[in-house]
Parts: structure tokens; sequence; C-alpha cells
């Protein structure tokens, strides 16, 4: 399953779910009904017709889009069983036409039907399937939230809950006829040790494993540890992995300015000696995180020129000085390689204090995404 869900992690919904599509994925997955509702519009276009997944939840109000455009929620309340089923029968469907995702919350407390309190909810949850629901489950899921530590201990705990809950299904003959998928893990697990663990849970309830796929489906290890230079890969496939995106602006203008001037919001860099100074078209409403002022620096002509003083909302100051023969129009590369150096999504989060999904999700909306065709000597 792709996951293509806050525009494709940044990269434009409209050129990933095509490319994710034709390149043999049968399932997208978005958060919400309007993201399911754009990912069918442009999916539908292609020959092959995914399946879509929204993996937020269904809100109140949202049955119908689901059925009408045959969207796949993920279901874990008896509400959102109430707004699908209305809506189905509503729409005509006959008893076991709509599938749903089961999502079970194996311990995150963020969504998924909880185990730890009562196990009648879960039971309640699944009786609603036998009386000619015009639903069935056509996967149990949970989201494995663990599956980059070392120890595994977390993930132990959650396949414990996980194979508590598949019994449970299994035990209502109508759920455990229809049921096809075991939904577990996202990059993390399929990259580390807890690929086995789901490929031999699924097998033990005669299922087919799925795996979630997102950052690594952009070419981005999901932990900073097992990225392509690291010396002790954690990960099965990281080297094989190679970032699908370029992040890129150029020079507006250049100035000279002389020892003791102040540069951006509250002179927050004040110059100790004569300096060459680039502004590049980029601020934080592009999603150039106002943490890497004074802080962090963007590629010019293969170097790394510092970001100076705050990061303004459109634009920042590079400090070029150092730079020969730096001009108006320039390419300044944030994320990608220039001449040789480079800029990974880890080294940018990391100095922004967060993680490359958040990076990525980040980049403003008027930043226009292109595919850029690479060139094979690149
Ligand atoms: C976002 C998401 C994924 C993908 O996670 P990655 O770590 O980017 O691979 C998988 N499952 C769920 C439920 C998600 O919300």
């Amino acid at each position: 399953m792709a996951v293509v869900k806050a525009d494709a992690y940044g990269h434009g919904l409209a050129l990933c779910a095509p490319a994710a599509v034709s390149a043999g994925a049968q399932w997208l997955a978005v958060a919400t009904m309007p993201e399911a509702l754009q990912a069918r519009a442009i999916a539908s276009g292609s020959s092959e017709e995914a399946r879509i997944l929204a993996i937020g939840g269904v809100l109140p109000g949202w049955g119908a889009e689901a059925i009408g455009s045959r969207i796949t929620p993920s279901v874990w309340t008896l509400e959102q069983l109430d707004e699908l089923e209305i809506a189905a029968r509503a729409a005509g469907l006959r008893s076991g036409a709509f599938p749903v995702h089961l999502e079970i919350d194996t311990g995150m407390s963020r969504q998924g039907v909880g185990l730890d309190s009562n196990r009648d909810e879960l039971a309640r949850i699944l009786a609603r399937f036998k009386e000619s629901s015009p639903l069935y489950v056509e996967a149990v899921m949970t989201h494995l939230y663990a599956s980059d530590e070392s120890d595994g201990e977390r993930s132990a705990r959650q396949f414990e809950r996980l194979e508590e809950a598949l019994g449970m299904v299994r035990s209502v003959p109508e759920c455990a006829a229809r049921l096809e998928y075991l939904s577990a893990g996202a990059s993390a697990a399929l990259m580390g040790a807890d690929a086995e663990a789901v490929a031999a849970l699924a097998q033990k309830f005669e299922l087919r494993p799925m795996f979630r796929l997102g950052l690594a489906l952009y070419g981005i290890a999901p932990c900073s540890a097992c990225s392509a230079d690291s010396e002790a890969p954690k990960a099965q496939l990281p080297g094989r992995l190679a970032p699908v995106l370029a992040w890129k602006t150029r020079v507006v203008s250049l100035r000279e300015i002389s020892a003791g001037t102040e540069i951006g919001y509250n002179g927050t860099f004040v110059a100790t000696e004569p300096m060459r100074l680039a502004l590049i078209s980029a601020g934080y409403a592009d999603g150039l995180d106002r943490r890497l002022g004074n802080r962090f620096g963007l590629l010019v002509r293969g170097e790394r020129a510092p970001i100076v003083g705050r990061v303004s909302m459109d634009v920042a100051v590079l400090d070029v000085t150092e730079i020969a023969g730096v001009e108006t129009g320039d390419e300044v590369v944030i994320l990608g390689t220039q001449d040789g150096e480079s800029i990974s999504a880890w080294e940018l989060a990391e100095a922004s204090e967060t993680v490359p999904w958040e990076v990525l999700t980040g980049i403003g909306a008027r930043v226009p995404r292109m595919n850029v065709q690479l060139k094979s000597s690149a």
C-alpha cells in the first residue's frame, strides 16, 4: 500500500499517485475523505483502478462520499459503523457489499478499538457484522509505533494484542470468512525485524500481510541511524533507497554590507566584517523552518552558504562571502544534491528540531512540484 496522504508527503499527489499505480501499487492510503476524493479523481484517470484507504476515520457526513466514490475507510467505533451502514443502505447496497478495515489499538492510544480496559468493545463492534450488515471486514489493521527500536519490546507487546484481536475476529464466522489482509506496520516495520513477525502472524491466520509504506516510498530511510551513509545500517533496504525529491530555489539579489550591519528581523545577526549576502526566494511560508536562521547552510555553487539572521515569511538571507561568483538567478538547494554536496532530509530535519516527515509535508503549497527526469549520468 502506497501512502500518499498529505499531498504525497509534500511531493505532489497528482505526480505521485499515478506513478505509484503504474509501478504496481494496488492500494493508495490517504488520511481524510477530502484527500481520498482527490486521490480517486486522479487515480481513476489511469487504466488500473487502485483501491483507496482513508486511514483517518469516518466523520459524520462522510459515509455517502465513501460509498459513492468506493473509498475504503478504516473504522474503530460504533458511530463510524452507524454512519457507513446508514449511507450504504441509502445507496441500496446488499449485505456484505462494502469493505472496511478494522483498526485495533495495540498500544498507541490514538485510533483503533482499544483492548486494554474492556474487551467488550471489540466484541460489540464485531457483533455488528453478524446481522446482514452492508459492511464486511476486509482487513484487520494496526499501527506499529516503535518498529525503529532495537529491543523490539513495544512491538512484541503490540503483536500479542494483535493476535488476541485476530482470535476474536476469527471467532465470528461472518468476519472470518471475508477477512483477507493483516495490515500492520509502516516503513520502519517493513525495513526492520517487525517485517518477519507481521508475515508470520499473517500466515498463522491465513491472511495476506500488508505494509503501508510512506517515507521509504519517497526514498528516505525511516530512522536517522539507518540512512544510507550510516556505518551500521539497522535495516535491510536503505542502501537501495534514493530520495525522490529535491527542493530548490534561486538567488533573487545580492548586496555587500559593511561591519556592524544588522541582518533580518530584530537584527539577530550583526556583521563583524564586510560581507556579501544573497537573498533567496524561500521563507517559512515555503516550509523553510524559522529555526534554521543563524544555524544552517544551504547549497550555492556546491558550497554551504550559512543562513544569516531570521528566516522571513517569503525570503531568507545567505552569507556568500566565501563563495566566488554567485549571481542573481543561481540555483540554491535546500534539500538534495548540488555539485557533489548534499543536504539530506534527516539533516534538515535535525537542524529544524523535527523529523523528515514534517520537513517534507511542510513544503509550502506555493512551491511548484515538478517531475524532473533525472539524467542517466546523474
Ligand atoms: C502515515 C502512516 C503510515 C506510513 O508511515 P511511514 O512511516 O511514512 O512509512 C502507515 N500507517 C499509518 C496508519 C499512517 O498513518
